[in-house]
């Protein structure tokens, strides 16, 4: 998506080999007008999939999955990420290694709302190494629903998740896939 990748070509911050800061329109201030319209596209990529619920994962992944639910007009779910294992039964939960941290957290959706038969598009805003489109599809699965593919906002060809959950035949569709990037040399994307 054109528009993206020129907003990250002007105010994207590299800031290492690995990580790509964008806080003034997506992770920390928001242009809602571009999130809205790559709500639309995510919307219209995946319009043959029979959505019944959008799923993403708290904080920064809502603000991108909100214009997509509206769009195909079902429920937003997010998973909530919390340091303390659930033991109550009420919800499902993964263990998701942070890119950005280093750490791993749990994430739990109560089985309120994600029941057996829904399809389920996941949403986030960036992909590395898949540990959270991973954690997400495996609450999906325990809930006895369908992922019918993972919309991404930016995902960063030179880290292994994007080719690892195509191979185990997810479908992603990200609005730009960074080749490589530097501090020095910006961001080059995959055409
Ligand atoms: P993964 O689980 O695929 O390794 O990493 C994806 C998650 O880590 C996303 O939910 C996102 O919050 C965070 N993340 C990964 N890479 C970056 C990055 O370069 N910049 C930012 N801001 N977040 C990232």
């Amino acid at each position: 998506m054109e528009k993206l990748k020129q907003r990250i070509r002007t105010e994207g911050k590299v800031l290492s080999a690995d990580i790509l800061k964008v806080n003034s329109f997506l992770n920390h201030q928001i242009d809602v007008e571009l999130l809205d319209s790559m709500g639309a596209e995510f919307a219209r990529r995946f319009s043959d999939e029979k959505i019944t619920r959008v799923l993403t994962i708290e904080s920064s992944g809502i603000a991108i999955a909100y214009p997509v639910a509206r769009e195909l007009k079902v429920p937003l779910v997010f998973a909530k990420k919390t340091k303390s294992k659930n033991l109550d039964g009420a919800v499902y939960s993964a263990v998701v290694h942070s890119f950005t941290r280093g750490t791993d957290y749990d994430v739990e959706v109560s089985k309120d709302f994600i029941k057996p038969g829904d399809r389920v598009l996941i949403i986030d805003d960036f992909l590395a190494n898949g540990a959270a489109l991973e954690g997400l599809s495996s609450i999906i699965s325990a809930a006895g629903a369908v992922c019918v593919g993972a919309g991404i906002a930016i995902e960063k060809g030179s880290q292994p998740g994007g080719k690892l959950l195509r191979e185990k035949g997810m479908r992603i569709e990200s609005l730009a896939i960074v080749e490589s990037m530097s501090p020095e040399e910006g961001v080059t994307f995959r055409n």
